[in-house]
Formats: structure tokens, C-alpha cells, sequence
């Protein structure tokens, strides 16, 4: 594996951060990464996390990088911030160095996250037809706290 710096995409992942308000996210102690020459060719993307021992070894704190794999560049733009969101969902709400999993970072959630962005970036209702989410449906699913803010809790 060859690993480049990828400040373009670094710098995507922070308007999503601010947009999506994920403040819980130091977007000082996060990177991105350009991984070439994988074996794998299913995956997209992966999120690496300095966990608990190596920080109290290294004495420094938490610390996360987003592998883009090379099948990433390949996808739309709109794919592409998806999986953007998707692997920040992966960050906890803790910043400690552990993992949200898949039953939380899941496909119905990053459409949800990613509705919103769109909404919040270009003042319109995004319209993808096959997997209709209502925006009042959002907010009926999440009665007590009607706003984002209940994903990062
Ligand atoms: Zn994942």
C-alpha cells in the first residue's frame, strides 16, 4: 500500500462537519488519506482510530484517519460524500478512539445525514424517488429532538 495526504477531500469533510454541526469531531485530530494499490476491491473507504493503549503509550490523545481506497475516485460526487458521512459516523460521540458500528452507521442514517446536507447546502429538498424520505418522517421518527444533534448522542 502506497499512502498520499488528500487535502482536497480533507477539506470536504470539514464543510460536512460544520454543516452537519458534528461538533464532537476535532477536526484538528482527523486526516485523510489516499491508500493506492489495495487488494481489496470492495472496499471504498476505512476509518482508522489511535485507540486507547497507543494513547496512553504515546501520551497524546485520540487520534482518527479516513482511508480512501481507489474505487472512491470512481463514484459520483453525491456517492462520494456519503461515504464521507459514513466513515464520520464511525467517530463516537467520546472522540476517545473507539468505533460507532454498522448498526448505527448504517444506510438509512447516511441518507438521512446526507438529505440534510443537501438541504443545508443548497436550500433544497433533495429528490431521489426509489427511496423516498420524508423530512417529516425524519422528525416523526425522532420525536424528542427533532434536530440532527440525536446521531451524535
Ligand atoms: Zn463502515
Amino acid at each position: 500500500m502506497r499512502y498520499e495526504e488528500a487535502p482536497d477531500l480533507k477539506e470536504r469533510m470539514n464543510e460536512i462537519v460544520k454543516t452537519l454541526e458534528m461538533d464532537h469531531i476535532n477536526l484538528d485530530r482527523v486526516e485523510c488519506l489516499r491508500g493506492k494499490g489495495s487488494s481489496s476491491r470492495r472496499t471504498i473507504a476505512r476509518c482508522h482510530a489511535l485507540g486507547k493503549l497507543l494513547q496512553k503509550a504515546m501520551k497524546t490523545e485520540a487520534f482518527y484517519a479516513i482511508e480512501f481506497l481507489e474505487r472512491f475516485e470512481k463514484m459520483s460526487r453525491e456517492d462520494q460524500d456519503k461515504v464521507i458521512i459514513h466513515e464520520l459516523m464511525h467517530i463516537p460521540k467520546t472522540f476517545g478512539g473507539g468505533f460507532r458500528q454498522h448498526d448505527f452507521v448504517c444506510e438509512k442514517n447516511v441518507e438521512i445525514l446526507y438529505r440534510r446536507y443537501f438541504k443545508l447546502k443548497t436550500g433544497e429538498v433533495h429528490a431521489v424517488p426509489e427511496t423516498p424520505i420524508e423530512e417529516e418522517r425524519i422528525v416523526a421518527a425522532i420525536p424528542e429532538r427533532p434536530n440532527l444533534f440525536y446521531f451524535w448522542r
